[in-house]
C-alpha cells in the first residue's frame, strides 16, 4: 500500500510534504535501497546532508524511481567545514552533482557555529543560489532565535525552515513560538527520540495501545498535529512504510497534554552553540 503526505506551505509559496525520510547515519551502500523503500511507501520528501556521505545514494534512488523528479522534494545540508560564501557555493555545485540533479528543494546552514562567526556569509551564498534560481527554497538547521535574529537584520531573506531536534521530551516551545511569528517552518530532527527510550515511555505505549497503532506511529501523529515537518529515519522496510502510515487516525487533546507534559527539556544532541565540529 502507498501512503500520500499534505503538504503544508514555505514562506515563499513551495508547497513541502509534512512527513519525510531522514537517512542520518544510513551506510552509505544501504541509502539507495532505503530510499527507494521510502519512495515506494510514498514518501516524497527525503532529508539527506553532506555530512552524512550518502547524497550519491539518494541521488541514485531518485534517477532510478518511476515517481518523477518533480513530485520529489531533496533537501541537503552544507555541512560544518564549508561556511563561508566561495566554500559554500561550491560545496552546493558538489552536492548536485552527487544528487544527480540541476534543481535543488531545500539547501540548509546544517549548524550555525557561532564561534567562527561565518553563518552570516554563509546565509549570503545561499541568497544567491536561490536568486539564481538553483534551489527552491533556503533555510537553516540547528539555529536558535539569537542565530535567526542576526540573520533578520543583517540579511534580507528570512529562512524558510529551521530543523531542530524536536521531540515530546524537548519540544521547544520558544523557538516554535518565534517561528511561528516570524514564517518559519518547523523540522524536527531526531522526532522518535533516536531510540533512546522514548517509544518505551509507559505513557505513550498506552496512547498507542488504546489508539491500535504503534509507539512511533503515535509519536509521529504527535508532531504532525503541532504542526511540525518530521523526518523519521529507519531502514527497516516495515518500519519505513509503518512511520508514513499516520495520516489516519487522530490524537485527542487528552493525548495531546499527556504528550506536553513529556516536556522534561531533554536534548539528545549537542546545544547549537557548543558544536564546533569543523
Ligand atoms: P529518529 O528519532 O528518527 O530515530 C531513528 C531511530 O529510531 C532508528 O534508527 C531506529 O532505531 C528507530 N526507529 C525508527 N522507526 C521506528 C519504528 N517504527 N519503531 C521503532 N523504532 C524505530 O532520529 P534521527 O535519525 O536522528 O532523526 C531523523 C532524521 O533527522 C535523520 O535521519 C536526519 O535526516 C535528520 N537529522 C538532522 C540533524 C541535524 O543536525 N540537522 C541531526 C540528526 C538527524
Amino acid at each position: 500500500m502507498t501512503f500520500s503526505v499534505p503538504s503544508v506551505m514555505l514562506n515563499n509559496g513551495v508547497p513541502i510534504p509534512q512527513l519525510g525520510f531522514g537517512v542520518f547515519l544510513v551506510p552509505p551502500d544501504e541509502t539507495a535501497a532505503a530510499v527507494a523503500t521510502a519512495l515506494d511507501a510514498g514518501y516524497r520528501l527525503i532529508d539527506t546532508a553532506q555530512g552524512y556521505r550518502n547524497e550519491q545514494g539518494v541521488g541514485e534512488a531518485i534517477a532510478r524511481s518511476d515517481v518523477p523528479r518533480e513530485e520529489i522534494f531533496i533537501t541537503t545540508k552544507l555541512t560544518n567545514s564549508q561556511h563561508g560564501y566561495d566554500r559554500a557555493l561550491a560545496a552546493f555545485d558538489a552536492s548536485l552533482e552527487k544528487l544527480g540533479i540541476d534543481v535543488l528543494d531545500l539547501f540548509l546552514i546544517h549548524w550555525p557555529l557561532p564561534m567562527f562567526d561565518a553563518y552570516v556569509e554563509t546565509w549570503r551564498a545561499l541568497e544567491q543560489l536561490l536568486v539564481d534560481g538553483r534551489v527552491r527554497s533556503i533555510g537553516v538547521s540547528n539555529f536558535e532565535v539569537e542565530h535567526l535574529e542576526r540573520l533578520a537584520d543583517e540579511t534580507d531573506i528570512i529562512p524558510a525552515l529551521n530543523q531542530v531536534e524536536l521531540h515530546p521530551e524537548f519540544p521547544q516551545g520558544e523557538l516554535r513560538a518565534y517561528h511561528e511569528s516570524h514564517g518559519i517552518l518547523t523540522e524536527s530532527w531526531g522526532p522518535l527520540g533516536q531510540n533512546r527510550g522514548l517509544l518505551d515511555d509507559a505513557r505513550v505505549v498506552e496512547i498507542a495501545e488504546e489508539k491500535g497503532r504503534t509507539p512511533a506511529q503515535v509519536v509521529l501523529r504527535w508532531h504532525i498535529q503541532v504542526g511540525n515537518v518530521v523526518i523519521p529515519k529507519s531502514v527497516t522496510p516495515n518500519r519505513i512504510r509503518e512511520n508514513i502510515d499516520v495520516f489516519d487516525f487522530e490524537l485527542d487533546d487528552a493525548d495531546m497534554e499527556t504528550f506536553a507534559e513529556m516536556n522534561v527539556g531533554r536534548r539528545l544532541g549537542p546545544h547549537p552553540n557548543e558544536l564546533d565540529l569543523v
